[in-house]
């Protein structure tokens, strides 16, 4: 098995490491990952100037650009042939609710997925501090999860698996639990700041995280000391819409 694994929190990142760790034992690895930190880029690819992938070592490439360029190259250009799975992360940093559509991490799986290729993103549940703490310990037990997930008899077809670690030591860990995503609040994530100059400016992140979601929620299952498994497809398509909304058009 072929595998591309990529992040969104740059090559040098611990939680690369720690996957390709996880994975060594799946098969041939590939890493295509961008040359410096690329959270919250969401699905963004470099049109206006040209990529240039330095090679690290035999299947190892580091690209000055964003986690989608990572993964479009490495299936198009630098892999020999298509992967079997794509898996991107290890995040420092949860993806639930919303936040997956700003996450690089979850965007180079969905660039794997649109490709055609089974994709797996991967993410820690907790703080950047408590990632580089706890990290080394979930080794094993994301190996085990990983080897199932890429070894079960259906993979879903026109779906990730957007995967977030609790963010407890792994021996902690209670299970595996198949969630739903719920809705995440940020309050106070914008700070008002003076640059050296004593101009205003503004900094986006940090804040309190609050969030709600029913029980088999990704946040609620992370809460309780599960990892948390959602199964995410590309057609953000209302569905219930389309029908409360057959008669918009009748007056016309
Ligand atoms: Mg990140």
């Amino acid at each position: 098995m072929k595998i591309l694994l990529s992040n969104d929190d740059g090559i040098l990142a611990r939680g690369l490491g720690v996957l390709e760790r996880a994975c060594e034992s799946l098969g041939e690895l590939y890493v295509v990952a961008p040359d410096r930190e690329q959270s919250a880029t969401s699905h963004s690819l470099t049109l206006h100037h040209p990529l240039r992938p330095v090679r690290l070592g035999e299947r190892r490439w580091q690209v000055d650009g964003t986690p989608t360029d990572s993964v479009l190259l490495g299936i198009q250009v630098l892999m020999p042939e298509k992967p079997d799975f794509v898996i991107s992360g290890i995040n420092h940093g949860p993806n639930m609710g919303e936040d997956v559509l700003y996450s690089g991490t979850v965007a180079a799986a969905m660039e794997g997925l649109a490709l055609g290729v089974p994709s797996i993103a991967v993410s820690f549940a907790g703080s950047v501090l408590r990632a580089d703490a706890l990290l080394d310990s979930h080794v094993g037990m994301l190996r085990t999860l990983l080897e199932h997930l890429t070894s079960l008899p259906a993979f879903p077809a026109d779906t990730l698996l957007n995967v977030n670690l609790p963010a407890v030591e792994a021996s902690q860990i209670k299970g595996v639990k198949l969630t739903r995503l719920g809705r995440r609040v940020f309050s106070d994530s914008i700070t008002p700041m003076k640059d050296p100059w004593g101009r205003e400016i503004f900094w986006i992140g940090g804040g309190s995280v609050e969030w709600s979601g029913p029980d088999d929620s990704d946040f609620a299952t992370v809460a309780d000391g599960y990892v948390s498994v959602t199964p995410l497809h590309l057609d953000l398509t209302h569905r219930d819409q389309l029908d409360a909304s057959a008669d918009w058009w009748r007056a016309l």
